[in-house]
């Protein structure tokens, strides 16, 4: 028999670049993935994640039917009159007998049941929900709004508060919109690009391939910026090594050198800027010497890079979470801001301000007012006209009053502020900063559901998990870091009894609004996802032009402001969101755990080619084959003072905790920087990463803490299992 072969076209489920994706379909099987030669972002090419990742849908421990602890009902456990958890109950990671499948009725009966009961108990922020980037902007759009119409509560984030949050406030602070201004591919039209905080050939591997091609073949000339070295440099005019946390030096350095020997855009800066003359002043103390002593860097590449950037007839920045995720990450992203508004390299194809987005849809969930501070589009949540504007559309909507941030809720549990938390697909207990003060907070929950394709390690600790559907069942669509929106498209029939995430969703809704005795006024009775859309575009401007008959044909990219609109591939070519752009006078602020003589080298983290965050979806695919072990990388130099080998089991230590992983002895770490990726459960990287966060964008400090190496045995290393695996 032969068997009819369909091809589903999608988009790549793992990273920002959005690479459309063919899957190959024989019935419900997956074949193989491959990409068309002509597409616009792909350009005919995927990484390994998009060609072979996707198979994580067929692996054996997907949860196919709703599951709900067996010592969990329809009320509170027992306790104290008190409302605090007595100290004899805390909520224990579940074994995998201590579940029993459900039916989705009695599934969300419960979840409704005990959310409504807490909400009259504590009020609606005693709950809180994290949306997900890997999820469609339809399910996001769902999932906040459920929160703020029905339930009534602004303490909504997602995982853009742990990786772009410092670059997203810098961006709103200096311009008005927090976006990438350019696309990837004018790396093209560019004749300088600097690129920093970016292992872009592991985190964007497409994006790297048109980076590699522009610099080998195209003349464009690479400034890379990083204390690792990364495979970039290899392609690179200039390498900046940098000390970790010492971007504000290094990029203020370069703005000194340009306004110095006069390299500025006068025009630009008198017609599109304004606070010059004051950050001018500021800039005279980060003399290249003094940026020198402070980064490592020397002064005269420092020269030679601010030269060269200044002087380019289109010059562009591109970085992603080495920049942003530091205590003063705000000031660093507005260190390269400072750059472009100096240059006027800013409004032109081939220029720009870019932070690579690093989930699927990061960008997408942001826009759909994943976030505590805004409504969809980046509406103020605490401005009244805009409350009344959501109020309008959906009859609630919460107090104009920020809500809690992913950092804050997670505290917050401990506390005992907030009782009843949702997850949709978000694993914080690989992702927060400090693990075991996550672990000890999340035991303190009332209720916890999590809605996912799999038990991560967050989903051990919860009472009910819903089953979702994986990106091949189901319709929608994704928000790449271009501001590209491309459709999802369903492949085959869902496997067992998944759900899609804004189906459950919208369930949810529907009983929660008569468990809380509200008068149904906001819609729920989506029957596809470009509903979903038709409501998102009617609330959020940039939004206004996009619908699931034009995506048929087109990728726009947004604002696209009407119907007729063809969308903007290059933002700011006439004016800024905040009208003038606005320089900001910055100091240095060191990190706020230096490497001392206990704990000697500064611990830097980050991704492998072959996994994706905190690898749920990764570790379930036969990617997991190809780098199956978590590793500390440390410069030759350093081994001998461990001591290790290249191979050799390794403790590393920070006042937090330690993990037990291979040593791998490498040139790419700099002496004194160790690097671990944040894959690993059994090794997770944030067991030793401090919780500070910065003040203003409130992302904690993942690039540097300080940690101490030293010699383990294969035992110990045998004997590493994850935080919340004890009981298993
Ligand atoms: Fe998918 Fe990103 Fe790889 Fe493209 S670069 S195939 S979007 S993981």
């Amino acid at each position: 028999m032969v068997v009819q072969q369909q091809i589903a076209s999608t988009t790549c489920p793992f990273c920002g670049v959005g690479c459309r994706l063919d899957l190959h379909i024989n019935g419900n099987q997956i074949s193989h993935a491959t990409t068309p030669y002509d597409d616009i972002v792909s350009k005919g090419n995927l990484c390994v994640k998009g060609r072979f990742g996707w198979d994580f849908i067929y692996h054996p421990d997907r949860v196919l039917k709703p599951l709900i602890r067996k010592d969990v009902g329809a009320m509170p456990r027992a306790r104290p009159p008190s409302d605090a958890r007595p100290p004899s109950l805390p909520r224990k990671p579940a074994r995998r007998d201590d579940w029993r499948a459900a039916s989705w009725d009695e599934a969300l009966d419960l979840v409704t049941t005990r959310f409504a009961d807490i909400v009259a108990r504590f009020g609606p922020d005693a709950t809180a929900v994290f949306c997900c980037a890997k999820a469609t902007n339809e399910d996001n759009f769902a999932l906040q709004k459920l929160f703020r119409a029905v339930i009534g509560t602004n303490n909504i984030d997602h995982c853009t508060r742990l990786c772009h949050a410092g670059s997203v406030v810098a961006l709103q602070m200096a311009i008005g919109s927090s976006a990438m201004s350019n696309s990837g591919s004018d790396i093209y039209d560019c004749d300088v690009a600097i690129i920093t905080g970016s292992n872009t050939a592991e985190s964007h591997p497409i994006i790297a391939l048109q980076f590699k091609d522009a610099a080998m073949h195209h003349g464009t000339k690479l400034i890379v910026a990083d204390p690792r070295r990364v495979e970039m440099v290899n392609f690179a005019t200039l390498w900046l090594q940098q000390r970790p946390g010492t971007d504000v030096p290094l990029f203020s350095a370069m703005a000194n050198v340009i306004i110095q020997e006069r390299l500025c855009n006068d025009e630009f800066i008198r017609q599109r800027t304004e606070n010059f003359e004051t950050f001018a002043k500021a800039m005279e103390e980060f003399t290249p010497d003094v940026a020198e002593r402070i980064s490592g860097v020397p002064a005269e590449k420092i020269i030679e890079a601010a030269r060269m950037y200044a002087t380019a007839k289109n010059g562009a920045i591109y970085w992603a979470l080495g920049i942003p995720e530091h205590t003063h990450g705000t000031e660093n992203a507005l260190a390269l801001v400072h750059l472009a508004l100096l240059t006027g390299h800013i409004g032109r194809k081939g220029t720009g301000l870019n932070p690579l987005r690093g989930q699927n849809n990061v960008q997408g969930a942001s826009d759909a007012g994943a976030m505590p501070w805004d409504f969809p589009g980046y509406q103020k949540v605490d401005d009244p006209e805009v409350v009344a504007k959501f109020r309008a559309k959906w009859g609630n909507a919460p107090p104009p009053k920020r809500g809690l941030t992913t950092t804050e809720i997670a505290e917050a549990w401990g506390a005992g502020a907030v009782k009843a938390q949702y997850i949709m697909g978000e694993n914080p207990l690989m992702s927060e900063p400090n693990l075991h003060h996550a672990h000890h907070a999340i035991e303190n929950l009332e209720f916890l559901v999590c809605q996912d394709m799999f038990i991560n390690e967050t989903g051990r600790y919860a009472d009910v998990i819903l089953p979702s559907a994986s990106f091949a069942e189901k319709e929608g669509t994704y928000t790449n870091t271009d501001r590209r929106v491309q459709r999802v498209r369903k492949a085959f029939e869902s496997i067992g009894d998944v759900r899609a995430d804004w189906e459950i969703i919208s369930d949810v809704a529907l009983r929660l609004e008569k468990k809380l005795g509200r008068e149904r006024t906001a819609y729920w009775g989506y029957e596809h996802p470009s509903e979903i859309m038709a409501e998102m575009a009617e609330l959020v401007p940039a939004y206004a032009g996009i619908t699931y008959e034009r995506l048929e044909t087109e990728r726009l990219q947004w604002p696209v402001s009407s119907l007729q609109s063809p969308g903007t591939p290059f933002l700011f070519a006439e004016s800024f969101p905040r009208g003038r752009a606005k320089f900001f006078p910055l100091v240095y602020q060191p990190s706020v755990e230096e490497p001392d003589a206990e704990y000697p080298y500064a611990l830097t983290t980050g991704r492998v080619l072959y996994h994706w965050h905190g690898g749920t979806l990764t570790r379930h695919s036969n990617l997991d084959f190809a780098a199956p072990e978590a590793f500390v990388e440390i410069n030759p130099a350093d081994a001998p003072r461990v001591p290790c080998e290249n191979d050799s089991p390794v403790r590393v230590s920070s006042r937090r905790g330690s993990v037990v992983l291979r040593a791998r002895v490498t040139e790419k770490a700099a002496p004194g920087v160790a690097f671990v990726p944040f894959h690993y459960a059994e090794a997770a990287a944030n067991t030793l990463t401090i919780d500070a966060i910065d003040p203003q964008a409130k992302i904690p400090e993942y690039k540097i803490c300080a940690v101490k190496i030293e010699p383990a045995t294969l035992q110990d290393l045998e004997a590493t299992m994850p935080l919340g695996m004890m009981e298993r």
